[in-house]
């Protein structure tokens, strides 16, 4: 499979897309080595940081300085046993693996994505089956990574039965490969997933440009397969901080039967500073969207403050004493 062929240098990666890589980013590097894969790299246009798919694949020269920080958001906080988030009484996030198809430079996990193998579920699922036997208030698991595509079909499967039977009653699984490596999201696959339902999709498309006729495929697989998708993007500056840009987005993701779910604030991991955006941009890039979208295509615009509020909805229009308050 060319998910398992990964491509670790820019020199690589240029030459997959069928570009010159500039000398001066030969020899870019990172803490965290980038990897990817050829369907991904292929994307690229031009070799240069003003791509949005260089841009999220190749280390930023600034990177070189990020401080190493394996746990920014302070996960391990909220982990009752190892592999389980649990930050709200009702539902739980569940790192399955920490393999990705390819690692995104903006990423909330990026200090842990493995570059290879590092499948950890065997080791800690029995252990998180264990505690939701005696939490039964978590009616809600979100089966996370890394990616849990990235496992084989059989593993996949064995973690969804296993939480089913376990008697959660709903599941949701978040996934970038039908942006990084769609054919993944095989038909088959998805009927088999079927079985287990309701499972809710949620993927990760950031640009226009990754919406492709093979992950329009994917897309059309999960859909036909009954499973409700939603999209999460996090707004990157250079990448997506245009509303022109996101409009286009949206109107390709409601046209796959995506709805557009969330719209992140890039959370602030070091080595992501040069993705961030002021908060004025992504509410002013709101207010442009509401003006030329219908309300199907308009994700909520979140910052995310997990050891404070958690996920909180920004918008350009509030209230105070029955008046509606306009942002400038
Ligand atoms: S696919 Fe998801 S988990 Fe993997 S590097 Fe990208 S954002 Fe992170």
């Amino acid at each position: 499979m060319i998910i398992n062929n990964r491509l670790t240098s820019v020199k690589e990666v240029c030459e997959c897309a069928g570009l010159t890589c500039p000398a001066e980013l030969e020899a870019v590097s990172s803490p965290l080595k980038m990897f990817t894969n050829s369907y991904y790299a292929s994307m690229i246009k031009k070799a240069d940081y003003s791509d949005p798919i260089f841009a999220m694949t190749v280390p930023s020269p600034e990177e070189a300085e990020a401080k190493n920080d394996c746990d920014p958001l302070e996960e391990e906080k909220f982990m009752p046993v190892p592999g389980l988030i649990r930050r709200y009484p009702d539902r739980a996030v569940y790192t399955a693996t920490l393999n990705c198809a390819s690692r995104c430079r903006h990423c909330t996990r990026r200090w842990q994505i493995m570059e290879g193998k590092a499948a950890n579920w065997r080791e800690t699922l029995p252990k998180v089956l264990d505690f939701l036997k005696s939490h039964t208030e978590i009616e809600e698991i979100i089966i996370s990574g890394g990616d849990p595509l990235t496992l084989p079909d059989e593993e996949l499967i064995e973690i969804v039965s296993a939480f089913k039977l376990q008697g959660i009653k709903v599941l949701r699984i978040g996934t970038r490969m039908p942006v990084t490596f769609p054919m993944r999201v095989t038909k088959d696959l998805c009927q088999k997933l079927k079985a287990y339902s309701p499972i809710w999709i949620q993927t990760h498309f950031n640009h226009p440009v990754e919406v492709t006729p093979e992950a329009c495929e994917a897309l059309k697989n999960l859909v036909d397969a009954g499973f409700p998708v939603n999209n999460q993007t996090v707004l990157l500056k250079g990448v997506n901080d245009d509303s022109r840009v996101l409009e286009k987005l949206f109107r390709l993701l409601i046209q796959n039967s995506v709805r557009p779910y969330y719209l992140f604030q890039c959370d602030k991991i070091p080595g992501t500073e040069h993705f961030w955006t002021p908060l004025e941009t992504g509410i002013k890039i709101m207010k442009e969207l509401r003006e030329k979208l219908s309300g199907i295509a308009v994700p909520t615009f979140i910052v995310d403050r997990p050891a404070l509020e958690g996920k909180v909805p920004l918008s350009y229009a509030t209230a105070k004493e029955n008046e509606i308050l306009f942002t400038e």
